[in-house]
């Protein structure tokens, strides 16, 4: 990092991404989530796929992602006692990690301007795969639930700030929850760009896919 400095182009300045639905499509968690674990758990109990399905979505939902079982593998395979080694099981499902079709050519234009961060709900045992690929472009990957045990708040993004020893100022975070990406970044102090890849928002923060970032912060 260069000296600190609050004056305009001098600053160094940190851009941060989220990972799922905003670097990586959602194909490798939603399989995960949504079909392995319940394909598991149809197995260990002898039910049928669409009654496991019915069953572990209630489950998923009375947790809900306010809470960091949510997140956490280790607490499912527990509850239903699966009898799975959980990285081996992440690890598994790893060709189905997909970029979204302009990570890599907007990363390359952006290396060299920004110190590049992530900053994600998931576990790490998850960011360990999704960002494989992509890791050599970033300066830290951050997962809020494995290194800070909580979700992504504005609380958060204030302890990243003080660890790399930067003003929210010089931060901006770009991510496609709307509540936990954009509203609670900008809580701490620190600009934000919503990826809205559906096209159902509008706004000068609002961006359709990562390239339009470009014209936003070059
Ligand atoms: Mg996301």
């Amino acid at each position: 990092m260069k000296n600190f400095n609050f004056f305009g182009d001098l600053m160094e300045k940190v851009l941060s991404f989220d990972v799922d639905g905003t670097l990586v499509t959602p194909l490798f968690a939603d399989t995960i989530w949504l079909e392995s674990i319940p394909s598991l758990v149809a197995q260990k109990y002898c039910i049928s796929l669409e009654e496991a399905k019915s069953m572990i979505y209630k489950d998923y939902e009375n947790i809900g992602p306010n809470r960091l079982e949510w997140y956490d593998i280790n607490y499912w395979i527990e509850k239903y006692e699966l009898k799975v080694n959980p990285k081996e099981f992440v690890e598994s499902h790893s060709y189905l990690v997909q970029l979204y079709p302009e990570v890599l050519e907007v990363l390359e234009t952006l290396k060299d301007k920004f110190n590049l961060i992530i900053i994600s709900n998931s576990a790490r045992i998850f960011l360990d795969v999704t960002t494989r690929n992509i890791r050599k472009y970033f300066k830290h990957i951050f997962s809020t639930v494995s290194d800070f045990n909580r979700i992504k708040d504005s609380n958060v993004y204030t302890q990243i700030c003080k660890r790399l020893s930067i003003s929210p100022l010089q931060m901006i975070h770009v991510g496609d929850s709307y509540e936990l990406d954009y509203l609670s970044a900008i809580r701490s102090g620190i600009s934000a760009y919503y990826v809205d890849r559906n096209g159902r928002m509008y706004g000068q923060y609002v961006i359709r896919s990562l390239r339009e970032l470009l014209f936003k912060i070059l």
